[in-house]
């Protein structure tokens, strides 16, 4: 044999065995979280080296926590992630998806289609499928969204209160829409251990734990201006070692009272420029205090930079530095403040024009109160989405079939072998009814063919109902999506097979210019032949 056809030889057997494994890895942590797909998944009891425990049916979270070695691995998992980062859902799809796509190139190779080949027929693929996408996608009401809120956080918590933070999901993203713009960190939340999960509420306005910082002081209510402190109202803590020479008696005094003169100076600006409410990132000393009383000027003090930062934005207020310095331009206005008492825990609320919402999280212990702060952010990722793009698809299985029909329809139209990764691409997408119908209890592969069979005969929008394992329209159900999640997790899924299939040509190319011992052994044992 002549050494050439050797050294090809021995190239592509490596390079199958480098695509073999990092399959074999990929499909592996699939099934670390295919059990917890869709309503019906299991949890997952996370237990970390230091002993605390998590229960989570949430894959990235899983994922996330997992020490996974394995690079391939890890790049499926940063797929997953990416998908957490900018749909805030479809991680546990993504990832069956893209280690489904993986196992049906992997038969390919073996029936000898070139790794670059399937990668070219699954960008293909992508592209049609995007646009498919679109053509079944359907303009929500606002009852589709809230339904779309529920079935992302299907299987989170009891239905009560899926369905309980899924309202409050949706008004939260009500209250912040504006301009059609919903940006999710306009809504604080507060956790409140104490009282049960269903106590949880939201607030129309900003809310602080805070009291005002004299009783005595006017709680006002009404419209008003606000002036936001990055300090406080003290005497200044001197900040070196400085030393006071006393040479007259009453110098003490003489200086504190300077001292005080400065506070009031600075006290007596923030009337001249008409503020109603300051808010101080630090704290207020007492004469200080009853001045502002006096003076009528309602004062939160200690307030953290990050809730100053919010009523920076909600009141259009500058954050200054020093109240001396503060002019007419700093000020922010509001529309109301108030307080209020809630579980014990006294409350300043704050409504502004640029609006914001609080959520008040309430849980008996730390672990239910993260967990309900979770699937509400989970809940208001998606609202603020639909809010702002009310566009949907169908769930439960019913959006994958529809376009495996079409992508197998289309792929004969494609001529090349191309054609058969186009098929395998759609084969996998049926890997999701297919997990949902088993987590649930029923055969996957039956399943799955009833509803192909229901869908020719009663149109793209039917789905399987998991309480029975029959194909039941999804519309119909309310189980339905944002368009947005479900496209981005193909196309992360999509990208990262297309990556790992490509690993094997970078292998490839590295074994041209030097190949390792391993392999030169096996070399040397194939030319002895
Ligand atoms: P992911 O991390 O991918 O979001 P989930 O565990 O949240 O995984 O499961 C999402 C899947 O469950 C979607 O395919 C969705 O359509 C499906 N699903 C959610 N609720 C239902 C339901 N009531 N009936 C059938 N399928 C559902
Ligand atoms: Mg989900």
């Amino acid at each position: 044999m002549a050494e050439d056809t050797i050294l090809e030889s021995t190239e592509r057997t490596s390079g199958r065995e480098a695509l073999r494994k990092n399959v074999q890895a990929a499909i592996a942590l699939a099934g670390a979280v295919r059990s917890t797909l869709g309503p019906k998944g299991l949890d997952k009891l996370l237990v970390d080296d230091e002993g605390s425990t998590l229960v989570t049916n949430d894959g990235v979270t899983v994922l996330e926590t997992a020490r996974v070695e394995h690079p391939v691995a890890k790049m499926v998992i940063s797929s997953s992630s990416t998908q957490d980062r900018v749909a805030r859902d479809g991680t546990t799809t993504t990832v069956v998806i893209c280690a489904e796509m993986l196992r049906n190139a992997w038969q390919l190779v073996r029936q000898g289609v070139h790794p670059a080949t399937i990668a070219r027929g699954f960008a293909l693929a992508e592209d049609f499928a995007l646009n498919v996408l679109e053509e079944l996608s359907i303009e929500a009401t606002d009852e589709q969204i809230l339904s779309a809120i529920e079935t992302s956080l299907a299987g989170k918590l009891d239905q009560a209160m899926e369905s309980h933070l899924s309202k409050l999901a949706f008004d939260a993203g009500k209250i912040i829409l504006k301009d059609g713009r919903a940006d999710p960190t306009r809504v604080k939340i507060i956790k409140q251990t104490g009282g049960t999960m269903k106590d949880t509420t939201l607030i129309t306005g900003l809310a602080l734990a805070k009291s005002r910082i004299h009783p005595e002081m006017n709680e006002r209510g009404g419209a008003g201006s606000i002036l936001l402190l990055d300090g406080g109202l003290e005497k200044r803590k001197t900040q070196l070692d400085t030393k006071l020479n006393i040479t007259t008696p009453g110098m003490i005094e003489a200086f504190r009272k300077a001292e005080t003169k400065g506070l009031i100076s600075q006290i007596e600006n923030l009337v001249e420029i008409g503020c109603d409410v300051l808010v101080c990132k630090e704290g207020v000393d007492e004469e200080a205090r009853q001045a502002l009383c006096d003076r009528g000027i309602l004062t939160y003090r200690r307030v953290e930079k990050k809730d100053l930062d919010l009523l920076s934005r909600a009141c259009g207020a500058n954050l200054v530095p020093d109240a001396q310095r503060a002019t007419k331009g700093d000020l922010g206005s509001f529309i109301n403040t108030r307080e209020e008492l809630r579980g014990g825990v006294n409350n300043w609320i704050l409504d502004a024009a640029e609006g914001g919402a609080t959520l008040i999280a309430r849980g008996s212990t730390e672990g239910v109160l993260d967990e309900v702060v979770r699937c509400f952010a989970d809940g208001l990722g998606v609202a603020c989405q639909l809010l702002e793009k009310p566009v949907l698809l169908t769930g439960a299985g019913a959006t994958q079939v529809a376009l495996g029909r079409r992508l197998r329809r289309h792929a004969e139209s494609v001529p090349g072998r191309e054609q058969m990764a186009i098929e395998a691409w759609a084969d996998a997408l049926e890997s999701i009814p297919r997990a949902l119908a088993a987590n649930a209890g029923f055969d996957g592969i039956d399943s799955l063919l009833k509803l192909t069979a229901a869908q020719n005969s009663r149109g793209d929008s039917i789905g399987l109902d998991l309480q029975n394992g029959e194909p039941e329209d999804a519309i119909k159900r309310g189980i339905l999506e944002p368009l947005n999640i479900t496209k981005q997790a193909i196309s992360g899924a999509t990208e990262a097979a297309i990556s790992i299939l490509r690993i094997d040509d970078v292998l490839w190319a590295q074994m041209d210019a030097q190949v390792p011992d391993g392999i030169q052994e096996q070399m040397q044992g194939f030319g002895a032949e």
